[in-house]
């Protein structure tokens, strides 16, 4: 347990987050006394809230260890470790990353560790490298900034600006500030996986009363199709959950309720998440080619059958295979694959098997997630249960992915990073010259207005030229969802009154 003293709870999301990368799966407490704690971060902002003193306090014995050839910007750090830090209090974002850089020094001395992403905690790190290219800054100093500014190591550095590059490519040939993009959330899956904290529900228990939800999802589309004034939307994105879970003939419905309120046909892409291979059938398969769908997922996850039997998957590596050839017969041509690094019980050698498995089918675009094991999950409910199956992710498994996916033709396009994620380390999209996901771009770095359909998803509408996102939330209980659609529109209309600012592209 570590304790975490403040006498300004301003920055406390900021320490604990950071105290999380060093201490991954540590429990927190706020009072002192409440529970044995090995050691106390204490921050005390001074009464004239231009210094802030920041300690570390260890139960035991003092930990310190000894850092060799340091980076000349964490050694100047170093050298001022224990005196205040000098700061405006209420300058948010530049007393947030002084007070962030000298708990990394602080705690890089008393762990011994360093961070591949250094002080940055935040779940986009390519947006700072993009919004520098934006304001024309070149990658030397780009990369001198997020040095200084977050101790970010060499590497990420790297994989930062080279994504952002990339991603103002692809943004360059779109009209992405006067457009906005649909994602539409089906909350159902064959079976829950083991580290799932999405809005997921068992289709089996849903299934006889689809209708119910499909009629109340259409009510929120109608509202949505009238508030765009027939405007197309840039990219349309079904997730969930695991769309294709619906039986063929509510897909069908689904697809053609869509095309009936939106100028689908006009959008720049349209992705349907058919993740589990568990829930694709050739007939449904052909749904989704009817109805204009340009790319889809399956997703194996890992390519070994006892972690997929240990994940709750319910399919096979065959399975994965055989779908994805179907796929493939069935003309799509942009088929995505996920997979996630750091399962219970894997090493090196069977993220190494899955590469050359997921390669030998060559699939246009590979998302490699580092594992992340969020509060909800079975995976952190039942821990012990868990316990013989160690979590192992490293820098070298992250490279070994890496030098895969580009030796598949496949280059990085966009990078996010979660809470809690095995190794510290991040998640990347590689995709093929032409097969970048535009709806995943959008999202990660906050570009566009997203306006979410469907129960457990979120509209996030873009406040231009303010750097703001506002958000209206629907429920993730489907049964909620459906009895309070009205309501959910509600929150919808409230966000997109009359005086925001809405995309203006007729
Ligand atoms: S397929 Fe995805 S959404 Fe469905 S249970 Fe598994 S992790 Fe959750």
């Amino acid at each position: 347990m570590i304790e975490i003293r403040l006498n300004d709870n301003a920055y406390e999301q900021d320490i604990r987050e950071l105290l999380m990368a060093f201490y991954p799966g540590e429990g927190f407490v706020y009072e002192p006394g409440k529970a044995d704690t090995r050691l106390t971060v204490e921050g005390m902002a001074a009464e004239d809230r231009r210094s802030f003193r920041l300690r570390l306090i260890f139960s035991g014995e003092p930990e310190a260890h000894e850092m060799r050839s340091l980076p000349p910007e964490l050694e100047r750090e170093a050298e001022h470790a224990d005196e205040p830090i000098l700061l405006d209090y209420d300058d948010r974002t530049d007393a947030k990353n002084k007070i962030k850089r000298r708990l990394y020094v602080l705690l890089m001395f008393a762990t011994g560790k360093t961070l591949p992403w250094g002080a940055l905690t935040g779940i986009r790190p390519v947006k700072i490298a993009l919004t520098r290219l934006e304001e024309g800054m070149d990658e030397e100093e780009i990369a001198r900034y997020m040095r200084e500014n977050y101790y970010a190591g060499k590497e990420k550095t790297a994989l930062s600006i080279e994504i952002a590059g990339r991603e103002m490519r692809l943004l360059s040939q779109m009209d992405y500030r006067n457009g906005y993009s649909l994602y539409v959330g089906i909350p159902f899956c064959p079976t829950t996986c083991l580290y799932c904290s999405f809005t997921s529900y068992p289709i089996a228990f849903w299934e006889s009363r689809m209708d119910e939800y499909l009629d109340a999802l259409f009510c929120e589309l109608d509202f949505v199709a009238e508030r765009m004034g027939g405007r197309a939307p840039d990219t349309v994105y079904f997730g969930g959950g695991t769309p294709t879970s619906l039986r063929e003939e509510d897909l069908d419905r689904l697809l053609r309720g869509l095309h009936e309120r939106f100028r689908v046909r006009d959008a720049l892409e349209f992705t349907v998440e058919a993740g589990r291979p568990d829930s694709i059938t050739r007939e449904k398969l052909r749904v989704l080619k009817k109805h204009g769908v340009t790319r889809i997922s399956i997703n194996p996850q890992t390519m070994k059958q006892e972690t997929l039997d240990l994940i709750g998957r319910r399919h096979t590596v065959e399975d994965v295979k055989e779908k994805f050839l179907m796929a493939r017969e069935e003309g799509f041509d942009n088929i995505n694959m996920d997979l996630i690094v750091g399962l219970p019980g894997e090493d090196a050698d069977d993220v190494r098997h899955t590469m050359e498995e997921v390669s030998a089918l060559a699939p246009d675009s590979l998302t490699v997630h580092s594992l992340a094991i969020k509060r909800a999950a079975r995976l952190n409910i039942k821990k012990e249960d868990y316990r013989g199956y160690p979590i192992i992710n490293t820098q070298e498994i992250i490279d070994m992915t890496a030098r895969c996916a580009r030796g598949m033709g496949l280059e990085p396009y966009y990078l996010y990073r979660q809470k809690n994620m095995a190794g510290n380390f991040e998640n990347v999209g590689y995709a093929a010259p032409g097969k970048a996901c535009l709806y995943n771009i959008l999202i990660m770095e906050e570009k566009q207005t997203i306006i979410g359909c469907g129960a457990g998803t979120t509209t996030k509408m873009i406040i231009p030229g303010e750097n703001r996102v506002e958000r209206a939330e629907n429920v993730k209980n489907v049964e909620q969802y459906i009895r309070r659609i009205d309501e959910m529109i509600g929150r919808k209309e409230k966000l997109l009154a009359d005086g925001n600012p809405l995309p203006a592209r007729p």
